[in-house]
């Protein structure tokens, strides 16, 4: 009996651990669960039939999953799982974490005998619900394709690149997602200082070439409705952005505008709140330009 294991009943993991249970049961194998606050893994275990267990009985799984906010937090049960680890498994970071982490965790588990795959997710929590999510993968290709059947969560899987390459693809994805949002958001704040309605602005924006997933949906469906629903926290996008400006160093390039809105994301962070959802950045924007997006 194959063991799968996950780590981390977040926005993101519960429903991910939730597809792997499906999984298993369909197959014969068993789904171990833990979170910090042990209460959601027994939770899971009751809502799913995922077994809730220790960082020692998860170290021993075949295939090890992780969704935590930070590689810090991977590193830390990281550490406490090493001693433990059976050779000859997978670890799948499904983190949006660091490619520079990636590169020495998976050194580490290789002194252990285990595979380290960083696999980082995209698609929001409805896609992790839906088990629709885009993954991807850095790191050996034949361990993706031993482990690639048990990622149930997926709707896409695409190889990009070795060990690193999926944090790094993600970071510049979310960046982009970060210029997108904010660039709209100041665009909308202008229209509206100028007596648009916002509303018939956005209409034709997403029949142009200006629309992007932040004119069509993040702001309609959050920012406009005044609902900003906490599914994705604006702390972690910038620490997403943060990583492509790391990234954007590491490799001496020059990548100004993802500097800058890395930057205006972090304040946004420290003046809205690192909890808040990432489209209430756009509240700094609007106190920039003493106008509300509605
Ligand atoms: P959440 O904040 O909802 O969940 C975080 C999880 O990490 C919880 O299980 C939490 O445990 C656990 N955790 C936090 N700190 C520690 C720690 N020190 N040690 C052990 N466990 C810890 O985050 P998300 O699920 O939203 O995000 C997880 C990852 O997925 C992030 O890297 C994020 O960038 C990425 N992501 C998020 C998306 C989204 O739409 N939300 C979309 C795509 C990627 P506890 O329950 O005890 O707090």
């Amino acid at each position: 009996m194959t063991t799968l294991a996950f780590l981390g009943l977040g926005a993101m993991g519960d429903p991910m651990a939730a597809h792997l249970a499906s999984h298993a049961r369909a197959h014969g194998h068993r789904v171990l669960v833990w979170n910090r606050t042990a209460a959601k893994a027994e939770a899971h275990a009751r809502a799913h039939g995922t077994q809730a267990a220790t960082l020692e009985e998860v170290a021993a799984a075949d295939v090890i999953f992780t969704c935590l906010p930070t590689s810090a937090e991977v590193d830390e049960v990281m550490s406490r799982m090493r001693p433990h680890l059976r050779p000859g498994a997978t670890w799948v970071d499904c983190t949006s974490g660091h490619p520079e982490a990636a590169t020495r965790q998976a050194a580490e588990l290789a002194s252990n005998g285990v595979t380290f795959l960083d696999a980082p997710v995209s698609g929001g929590t409805v896609g992790a619900q839906q088990g629709r999510l885009t993954v991807m993968v850095g790191g050996d290709a034949a361990a993706l394709e031993a482990a690639q059947p048990h990622l149930a969560f997926a709707g896409k899987v695409v190889h990009v690149g070795g060990t690193g390459a999926g944090f790094a693809v993600k970071a510049v994805n979310n960046a982009l997602l970060g210029v997108t949002l904010w660039a709209t958001g100041e665009g909308l704040a202008v229209l509206g200082r100028a007596g648009v309605d916002l509303g018939a602005a956005l209409d034709v924006i997403n029949a142009s070439s200006g629309r992007s997933n932040a004119s069509e949906n993040l702001i309609p469906q959050r920012v406009l409705t005044r609902e900003f629903p906490a599914t994705f926290a604006l702390g972690l996008l910038a620490k997403d952005a943060g990583i492509a400006t790391d990234l954007t160093q590491r490799v001496q390039g020059s990548a100004p505008v993802l500097a800058q809105v890395a930057a205006l994301l972090r304040a946004a962070q420290h003046v809205v709140g690192p909890a808040e959802d990432h489209t209430a950045a756009l509240k700094l924007i609007e106190a920039m330009n003493a106008q509300e997006i509605r």
